[in-house]
């Protein structure tokens, strides 16, 4: 059974887990580690390195990370440090971890979900969003995923980036019960659709294990549905990346 640690850093929790690559779960127990604040690249590195030790394990490592990162080269910081801008992941990590795979955290879930969950097989424009601190985007045509689409930086509403105003951390920084934070998120999910005509929306992020909370304030005929991998997709498609 091929296995590798997959890694999802995200903007509260660093989380991990032994993955199975082949059938796309994960083995064992998922762990996880706050975010260390201020998260700059040292001491995000430290809470990463300090996770993947409980594995006491070889394996290749994949990062699900949570900004844009081309060519190896961090271009925005919205949920992590400004001082990572500019940084080159594979130095920063390789450095503590050794040879490590690194994409952005909702392509990963894109991925994960492609091959193992809710979007594979789906024809056409698959667009993965993950409610969590920030909002996520993994744009998939066909299977084939466009990398770094950032739908969280639209303006929409006044607000720019978006994900300050539809995140699902809005929502407890308001105090919004989940009817009037799904009656929002409609409004984010609607101006998606406008945009790309998806065939398929999948729904992701830990809130996506509240689905009956608030789905009911979407509209009918937005083809929506939760991801099927829920919270572990980022975990899953970094790990199988990394293969
Ligand atoms: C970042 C994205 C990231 C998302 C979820 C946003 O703030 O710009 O790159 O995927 O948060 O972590």
């Amino acid at each position: 059974m091929p296995t590798r640690i997959g890694v999802d850093i995200g903007g509260s929790g660093v989380k991990a887990g032994l993955v199975d690559v082949e059938r796309g779960v994960l083995i064992g127990e998922r762990l996880r580690l706050e975010t260390p604040q201020p998260p700059t690249p040292e001491a995000v590195v430290e809470a990463t390195a300090e996770v993947i030790s409980e594995f006491h394990s070889e394996e290749t490592i994949g990062i699900g990370f949570p900004s844009i990162v081309r060519d190896g080269v961090v271009h925005s910081a919205n949920n992590i440090d400004p001082s990572w801008i500019g940084r080159n992941v594979f130095t920063v990590f390789g450095e503590a971890l050794g040879d490590v795979r690194i994409v952005n955290d909702a392509d990963a879930a894109a991925l994960a979900e492609a091959e193992f969950g809710e979007a594979k097989g789906v024809a056409g424009t698959v667009v993965v969003l993950t409610f969590g601190t920030g909002i996520g985007s993994g744009v998939l045509h066909n299977g084939v995923l466009l990398p770094n689409v950032e739908l969280g930086m639209l303006e929409l509403e006044g607000v720019a980036p978006a994900e300050l105003k539809f995140s699902a951390k809005a929502r407890r920084r308001e105090d919004l019960s989940w009817d009037q934070w799904g009656e929002r998120v409609n409004r984010f999910l609607r101006h998606v659709e406008r945009i790309l005509s998806p065939s398929l929306i999948i729904f992701g992020g830990g809130v996506s294990r509240k689905w009956a909370e608030y789905s009911h304030l979407f509209d009918e005929d937005l083809p929506v549905t939760p991801a099927r991998l829920a919270n572990d997709a980022g975990i899953i498609g970094a790990a199988a990346l990394a293969i």
